[in-house]
C-alpha cells in the first residue's frame, strides 16, 4: 500500500512514516499543500494522510481539489485539536475519516486500516486536455486512439503541463517538477525536451509564450 503523507510538521512525519514503514506501508511524504495536490493528483496512492493546516495550499483546499478532479483515494484528515468546525468542513469536502491532534500514532494505523478497508476504489487515474489523454497509473499518453511514446523526462513534463491546463507555467516551475532535486539540468533543456514531446504529438499541443513559460490549452 502507498500511502502519501501531507505534513509539515517534521516531527509528525517522521514519527508516522516510521510507523507506517514498520507496518508494511510504503509512504511518500510532501510538506506544503500545492505539492501535496500535485502529487495526489497525477501519482497512484492508496490512501492520503492530510494535515489541515499546511503551507502555500491549506488541506481543506487540497481535499476539494482532489476531489472535484475525480480522485476518490480515501484522505485521512489530521485536523487542530479541539476545532469541530475544521472536523465538519473537513467531512463535507470529502474526507473519509479525521483525526484530532495530537494523536497516538497506533490510531492513526488503526483509522487508516479502517479506510482502506471500506473503501471502493474508483480512481480516476486519467489527466485530459483537449485530444490528449494521460493515464498516469499505467504512464501512457494517447492521442485519438493511438499511444505515444514518451520518455520518462518527456512524460512528467507533459504530465505537468496537462495537470496545470489553461495555466502558463514557467520553465523554473517545470524543472522542479521534473527533476529530480539533486539534478541539474542544462540551461536549454526544457526547450529540447518540448520540441521533441511536439514533433511526437503535434507542433500545436503545447504553446510557447515568449518570456513567460509554456501552456496547454484546456
Ligand atoms: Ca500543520
Amino acid at each position: 500500500m502507498r500511502v502519501l503523507l501531507v505534513e509539515d510538521e517534521v516531527r509528525i512525519v517522521d514519527e508516522v512514516r516510521e510507523q507506517l514503514v514498520r507496518a508494511g506501508y510504503v509512504v511518500e511524504a510532501c510538506h506544503d499543500g500545492e505539492e501535496g495536490w500535485f502529487r495526489g493528483e497525477t501519482e497512484d496512492f492508496d490512501a492520503i494522510i492530510l494535515d489541515l493546516g499546511l503551507p502555500r495550499l491549506d488541506g481543506l483546499s487540497v481535499m476539494k481539489r482532489l476531489r472535484r478532479a475525480g480522485i476518490r483515494t480515501p484522505i485521512l484528515c489530521l485536523t487542530a485539536r479541539g476545532s469541530w468546525m475544521e472536523r465538519v468542513e473537513g467531512i463535507d469536502a470529502g474526507a473519509d475519516d479525521y483525526l484530532p491532534k495530537p494523536f497516538h500514532v497506533e490510531e492513526l494505523l488503526a483509522r487508516l486500516n479502517a479506510i482502506l478497508r471500506r473503501s471502493e476504489r474508483h480512481p480516476s487515474h486519467v489527466l485530459e486536455a483537449g485530444p490528449i489523454s494521460i493515464d498516469t497509473r499505467r504512464m501512457t499518453v494517447t492521442m485519438q486512439g493511438g499511444t505515444i511514446e514518451l520518455s520518462p523526462l518527456e512524460f512528467r513534463l507533459l504530465r505537468y503541463l496537462v495537470h496545470n491546463k489553461g495555466r502558463i507555467v514557467s520553465q523554473v516551475e517545470i524543472e522542479e517538477h521534473i527533476y529530480a532535486s539533486d539534478q541539474e539540468p542544462d540551461s536549454n533543456a526544457i526547450e529540447a525536451l518540448v520540441k521533441r514531446i511536439r514533433r511526437k504529438i503535434g507542433p500545436d499541443t503545447i504553446v510557447t509564450r515568449r518570456g513567460y513559460g509554456y501552456l496547454v490549452e484546456d
